[in-house]
Order: C-alpha cells, then sequence, then structure tokens
C-alpha cells in the first residue's frame, strides 16, 4: 500500500481500465456461464443491505427475517410448507451444507464414523470439496446412455457405510435431470439421506411444469428428499453471491451446530461465520418482482432460444448430444475435436466451455444471450463447418 491518501477520481479510473479486462454479459458473447448479469432491481436491493450481517442475527433481525421468508417462499416453490435453511454464497457452499448435515445426522443416528457419499459421475465438481472437507469417500454411481444416473447401478454400490445419496435436477454439462423419484424411493426405504441438488434447474423446473413442459418431480413432494440445493445467482437473476439450501426438517441444521459464544445467538449452523444479508434481500426482491408469473415468462423465453439454437444446430449438420430438458445445448462438429472447434471459436471471439462427459461444446442460454447473438453465432458456426 501507498504511504498518502489517493483521490476517489483517480482510484475509480484506475479500477474502470482495470475492469474493462473483464468480459460482459451484455455482449453476449459468454456462452458456457452459469451466471448472468443480475437483474438491476436486485443490484440496487443488495447495495441497500451491505453492511447487514446474517453471522449475527439478533443484530439484524429485519434481515434475518427476510431470510427466513425467502428460505420459506423457496421451500415453497418446491412443495414443501416448513422450510428450514439459509441463503448462502452459492451451489458449492450450499451442497457442503447438505454432505455435512448427512455426515453429522448419519454419524449421531447410525454411529457411522468413515462414510461414503454416492454421487452420480455427471455430479458438480464442489462434491469432491465437501468429500474432502468432511472426511468422506466417494462412489460414484454410473450413468445410463442417457448421461442420467443408472438406478440398478445405483442400487449395487449402497452400502452399510452410506450416508448420502446425491442426485441432479439440471446437470451442469448437459441440464438433465436424473430420476429423482425412483432415487427418492431407494433412499426412503434404505433409510438413507437423499440430496437434491438443482443448484441450476431449482429457478427454471418449477416455472417450465408451471406452463405445460413434461418435466419429472424433483422436489419435497417426494418423501425420500431431505435436502435442496437452489441458486438465485443463476436463472433466479439475484447478483452473486447468492445459493439456498432448503432442508426438510430442522433436525438437520440442528446436527451440525455449533455454540457460538460471543454472538447473539447461541448456535450456527452455517459453514461461514460473518456473512452477507444483501443476498437474501436482493433474493427477496427480485422473487416479489417478478413473481411466478414473471419467472414462468424468462424460463419459457430460455428454453426458446435453446430451440433455437438446437434446430439452428441441426441444420447446418452439427451434432447434438441430447434433447435438452433446460436451457443447455451441447454439440459436436461431426469430424472436428470439441477443443479445436472450441478454439475456433475462441477466435472468433465466443467464450465458449467444453463439456468433458461426454466431450462436446456446451452452450448455456442465460438470460443474457439474445437470439440475435445465436444468429451470429450460427453463421460463424456454418462458415466453420
Ligand atoms: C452451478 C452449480 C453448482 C455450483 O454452484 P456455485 O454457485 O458455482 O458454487 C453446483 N451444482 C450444480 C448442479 C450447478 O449447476
Amino acid at each position: 500500500m501507498q504511504e498518502k491518501p489517493i483521490d476517489k477520481e483517480e482510484i475509480l479510473k484506475e479500477l474502470d481500465e482495470i475492469h474493462k479486462l473483464d468480459n460482459d454479459y451484455a455482449d453476449g458473447r459468454i456462452l458456457g456461464s452459469m451466471c448472468t448479469e443480475a437483474h438491476p432491481f436486485a443490484k440496487e436491493v443488495y447495495c441497500k443491505f451491505l453492511d447487514t450481517n446474517l453471522g449475527d442475527p439478533g443484530l439484524f433481525k429485519g434481515t434475518k427475517f427476510i431470510e427466513d421468508e425467502v428460505i420459506k417462499s423457496i421451500g415453497n416453490l418446491l412443495s414443501l410448507d416448513n422450510a428450514y435453511g439459509n441463503i448462502v454464497t452459492g451451489g458449492t457452499e450450499a451442497n457442503i451444507m447438505a454432505i455435512r448435515a448427512a455426515r453429522n445426522h448419519a454419524r449421531k443416528y447410525k454411529g457411522i464414523a468413515d462414510g461414503e457419499i454416492i454421487i452420480p459421475e455427471s455430479a458438480h465438481f464442489s462434491f469432491k470439496k465437501a468429500a474432502d472437507m468432511l472426511n468422506l469417500n466417494i462412489v460414484e454411481a454410473k450413468l445410463d446412455e442417457n448421461y442420467k444416473i443408472d438406478v440398478d447401478a445405483l442400487k449395487e454400490v449402497i452400502s452399510d457405510k452410506t450416508v448420502a445419496i446425491v442426485a441432479i435436477a439440471g446437470t451442469t454439462e448437459l441440464g438433465l435431470i436424473d430420476p429423482i423419484e425412483e432415487i427418492s424411493q431407494i433412499a426412503h426405504e434404505n433409510n438413507i439421506y437423499f440430496h437434491v441438488d438443482a443448484a441450476f434447474g431449482g429457478f427454471s423446473i418449477p416455472f417450465l411444469k408451471e406452463i405445460g413442459y413434461d418435466l419429472p418431480v424433483f422436489d419435497f413432494s417426494l418423501p425420500g428428499v431431505c435436502s435442496i440445493t437452489v441458486d438465485p445467482h443463476k436463472m433466479g437473476l439475484a447478483p452473486i453471491p447468492a445459493g439456498g439450501i432448503i432442508f426438510r426438517k430442522e433436525e438437520y441444521l440442528n446436527v451440525m451446530a455449533v455454540d457460538s459464544p460471543y454472538l447473539t445467538v447461541k448456535t450456527q449452523s452455517t459453514v461461514v461465520g460473518t456473512r452477507i444479508g444483501a443476498s437474501s434481500a436482493a433474493t427477496y426482491a427480485i422473487m416479489k418482482y417478478f413473481g411466478r408469473e414473471g419467472y414462468c415468462k424468462i424460463a419459457e423465453n430460455l428454453m426458446n432460444n435453446t430451440k433455437f439454437l438446437k434446430e439452428g444446430l441441426e441444420e447446418i449438420g452439427y451434432d447434438v448430444v441430447c434433447e435438452p430438458e433446460l436451457n443447455i445445448v451441447a454439440f459436436n462438429h461431426p469430424e472436428l475435436d470439441a477443443d479445436v472447434l472450441s478454439q475456433k471459436l475462441e477466435k472468433l471471439n465466443w467464450k465458449v466451455s467444453v463439456a468433458k462427459c461426454p466431450v462436446a461444446i456446451r452452450i448455456v442460454l442465460m438470460n443474457h444471450i439474445k437470439k440475435s447473438h445465436l444468429k451470429e453465432l450460427l453463421e460463424d458456426l456454418k462458415e466453420i463447418y
């Protein structure tokens, strides 16, 4: 740090210059991100709550009330009357909390000391972090030919060390929904904690179902589901960081509570201590602002763009990996490697991402990608072909 204070203007000028190195969602060139530009109203509300600390909720009773309301209303969206949980930094922290709850629950009630979690091969890498931090082993459940959990293979890997089974509602790479109803039943019969990672799909599947899309049940209406991750900072259009972890029962929070001596509350169950209340307030505001009707429109628009891209790709001869269930299209050139194709696109200033299972270019149709951008992209892909 320099010795003397510097003028605000000068600092801002420097920062603006550096900020130019960042990509801008509005350019429509970011094709592989699951995040997008937050809605301006959500950003406005976020700034008002910057000083709130939900780590010490007795000092911020208003903001704590807001967090509880958001959890209730997301719970409600997921067919749960009395939801427990927190607005956290994202899907990663939400998944870590879910796995920690499952581990502690199994340790307390079943005496499992060296537990395992069963996750699909398609699971987000956050579960690797969770397992590492929580000293759990990972057992992978194989996928079937449609890239979803193979239920028979899953049954085979259940053991008396299993502390949790994880399934995905909207996989990170392909946006697919696992057979959650069947898995819920298996988990329920075997008395095993079942976590659904709907970080990506949580803010779209309920709305798509509402407007008539034929998508499978994935939520708390299934008795085996113990917790669900939902990210408001993806299709919810809340500012980063906003993830949600929703628990069916309060006991899942209780089994991870530690004493918090110097605070206004006696215990704390979250991973982080001091934590932002602005994310809860912004999520609260944006959910009221859109309502179910607004989110239905957003979800439908994203699916229309998905369909437009998928059909456009097929028309010019690209192979689409699977029929999209949510707003992700994965595709390959019939001859070029995905990495080669991705380099060609990068040269044309498209920011793409390559999926690993299966290897393919993966485009996440978020709100910042408009039809006009897709037309440009298809033109470039036609040229490359
Ligand atoms: C995005 C995503 C995550 C991780 O969320 P972050 O907000 O990046 O921490 C976890 N699981 C799934 C299925 C996701 O799509």
